[in-house]
């Protein structure tokens, strides 16, 4: 296991790196209600919290209960969840639901942090898989049939975005593109 790092420079210099492209396929059944985005979540969701943890640690600041439930929540779903939603699924059962703002405030430390990614077109929150940081060009696939999100990131998208940016003297606060359409699994399975 590479130090923290050590691996930002894997994720800087190998901008695909985190594609896992070697699980992807074939070696799986994808059961009912399963996909590949549900099984990389499940993969990879204790790692990424892992990283938060230590994320924190280095940076100083406080994984409190609220965010770590939150975090958590999201890792437990592949597909983008929305504010209120969120604050139902963390709520203790039988007791009082989160405020708004509570669960606002969460969020929005979570996705300073680089932890999880609010999609705007969805009015929702994933988490990230990869390590992002909260200022990367991302591009997000986001499937309309099973309500997976991929993501990915290339040295060109980042240059296209900083060039396009750059001409206009805009100063981007949120570079994510948000591309929604089929994803491979469903284009094959015709679902
Ligand atoms: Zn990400
Ligand atoms: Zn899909
Ligand atoms: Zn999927």
């Amino acid at each position: 296991m590479p130090d923290e790092s050590s691996q930002r420079n894997m994720t800087k210099m190998q901008p695909n790196a985190h594609h896992h492209g070697e699980h992807d396929h074939a070696s799986h059944d994808h059961g009912e209600g399963s996909c590949r985005h549900a099984e990389d979540h499940a993969r990879h969701a204790a790692e990424a919290l892992a990283r938060a943890e230590r994320l924190c640690r280095e940076r100083g600041l406080r994984l409190t209960p609220i965010r770590r439930q939150a975090l958590e929540a999201l890792h437990a779903d592949h597909r983008p969840v929305g504010a209120y939603d969120l604050a139902d699924r963390i709520s203790p059962a039988g007791g009082r639901r989160l405020a708004p703002i509570s669960i606002y405030r969460a969020l929005d430390f979570l996705v300073e942090q680089g932890f999880v990614h609010r999609l705007s077109s969805k009015n929702a929150y994933i988490a990230c898989l990869h390590g992002h940081g909260a200022n990367e060009v991302v591009a997000f696939l986001i499937c309309e049939s099973c309500g997976g999100v991929d993501e990915d990131s290339s040295p060109a998208m980042k240059k296209a975005v900083a060039a396009i940016a750059e001409n206009r003297q805009f100063s981007p606060s949120h570079q994510m593109v948000e591309i929604v359409g089929r994803c491979e699994h469903c284009r094959n399975t015709g679902s």
